[in-house]
């Protein structure tokens, strides 16, 4: 007899806890389990932005999933999902189809440019691990022509931040501490380089805690930054960005790097597929499954799903993609033993931290708020911890953040 076949899509957080759980809870001969990820290797998301601004080597960041698989129980997929068709239970890849019995959607998010002119074009995004190793080199490469130049071009050394939400700060606080080791090794006056970071909405943070909020801007502003607040960007050129000062003026930012963080949508094979979606988000059911489909989980940033207390979705993080891995491989192996009272999904919200560089940090934690060496501290706990439940005690060894103090 043919034994099920689960198939995951998307070797982050969500598809890697989903398989991990999956090869611990599941027999061999129980069902097949296969893992479709575009690299061999799984990067850590949110550690993108140290590899974007050269504070973590790129290779620092990511491991090899076969490292993770048990061989016999997962068959891993190195390849590109293109399309999903539910009514046939077939997933297109660009070199096969697969078809499945139950599939898991964990894709992960895509930038959102809100149609904003030039930006696919002249801004660099935090998006996966070769865009956040392009930024590094691209300010690098800045960096050095500028000092090999007769003619000074003073618009390199200047850097445009898109977005003060946790992103955009987050990567700041690398850059501001990259900087003078920039400086030094290509001769060049710190003075000379600017950091701006626009951000559409009345504050940094928005929807954050503000004391919390003027700690962060206050440190940032000290390194450097220049905040250009409730300034939303209109337009993105070769030169730098044009912003809405209101009142109908209009302000060209001048800057040869342009790093847009300004938002998050989910991953764009959910629209091909034809699921209900906002944004390529799907609103899933208390079992995480899309709409009218039984057999399709959708997690991570690619899952809507809401917080009846603000009456919005929850924001998209690794902590929920990780949680939603968690439920739904029990799910699946209660499905193919034949139990189909499944578990709801229930959001285990632990906090929020915001690194602002290697050694400071802001953040809410079982509903404490810290900052500094305590908060900076706890975050490097969570970045640990995401290794833990994935890879063990073995992979915090081996890629974790160890040097603490
Ligand atoms: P991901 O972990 O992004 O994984 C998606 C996977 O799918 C990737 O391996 C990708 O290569 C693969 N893939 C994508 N498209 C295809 C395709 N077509 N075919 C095959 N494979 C494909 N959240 C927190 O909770 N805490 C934080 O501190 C935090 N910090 C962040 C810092 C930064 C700089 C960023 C950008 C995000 C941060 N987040 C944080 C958010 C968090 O990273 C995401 O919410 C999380 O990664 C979502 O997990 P996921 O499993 O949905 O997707
Ligand atoms: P975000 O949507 O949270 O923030 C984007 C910011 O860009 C917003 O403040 C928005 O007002 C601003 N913006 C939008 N359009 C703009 C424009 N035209 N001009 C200037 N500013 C504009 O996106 P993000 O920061 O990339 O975060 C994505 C998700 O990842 C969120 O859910 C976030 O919570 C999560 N994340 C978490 C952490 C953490 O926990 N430490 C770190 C990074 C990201």
């Amino acid at each position: 007899m043919n034994k099920p076949k689960i198939v995951v899509l998307g070797g982050g957080y969500g598809g890697l806890q989903t398989v991990v759980k999956l090869q611990k809870s599941i027999r061999e001969n129980d069902a097949e389990i296969i893992l479709v990820n575009n690299h061999p290797y799984h990067y850590e998301t949110t550690w993108l932005h140290e590899a974007a601004a050269g504070t973590l080597q790129p290779d620092r960041v990511r491991y090899s999933i076969e490292d993770i698989i048990h061989p016999r129980k997962v068959q891993f997929i190195q390849d590109t999902v293109e399309k999903i068709i539910p009514e046939e239970k077939k997933v297109q890849l660009g070199s096969k189809e697969l078809s499945y019995d139950y599939l898991v959607v964990a894709l992960g998010a895509e930038v959102e440019t809100f149609g904003i002119q030039g930006l696919k074009e002249h801004a660099l995004t935090i998006s996966n691990l070769n865009s956040a190793r392009k930024i590094n080199e691209h300010i690098e490469k800045e960096f050095s022509t500028y000092q090999a130049e007769k003619e000074k071009v003073d618009e390199r050394l200047s850097i445009v931040v898109g977005g003060a939400g946790f992103t955009g700060i987050e990567f700041l606080g690398e850059l501001v501490n990259r900087i003078p080791k920039l400086c030094a090794d290509h001769q060049i006056d710190p003075q000379k380089v600017k950091i701006y970071c626009v951000e559409a909405a009345p504050t940094v943070l928005p929807g954050f805690d503000p004391e919390l909020v003027e700690y962060a801007k206050k440190v940032l502003e000290k390194k450097g930054v220049e905040f250009y607040i409730g300034t939303p960007i209109k337009e993105c050129t070769k030169e730098g960005v044009l912003v809405d000062k209101g009142n109908g003026e209009t302000e060209l930012i001048q800057a040869n790097t342009v790093v847009w963080a300004a938002g998050v949508r989910g991953n764009s094979v959910i629209e091909k597929s034809g699921f209900e979606n906002v944004r390529a988000r799907v609103a899933v059911d208390p079992h995480l499954r899309a709409p009218g489909y039984q057999d399709v989980f959708i997690i991570g940033d690619c899952s809507a799903v809401m917080n009846k207390e603000t009456n919005r979705p929850y924001p998209p993080t690794a902590q929920i993609a990780m949680q939603q891995g968690k439920l739904v491989a029990k799910n699946i192996k209660n499905l193919l033993q034949g139990n189909n009272d499944l578990e709801t999904f229930v959001f285990d919200n632990k906090g929020t931290v915001c690194s602002l560089g290697e050694d400071d940090a802001i953040g809410v934690v079982f509903g404490k708020k810290i900052t500094g060496f305590k908060a900076s501290f706890m975050k490097k706990v969570i970045d640990n911890r995401s290794l833990f439940l994935i890879g063990g005690v073995g992979l915090v060894l081996k890629k974790g953040k160890l040097k603490m103090f």
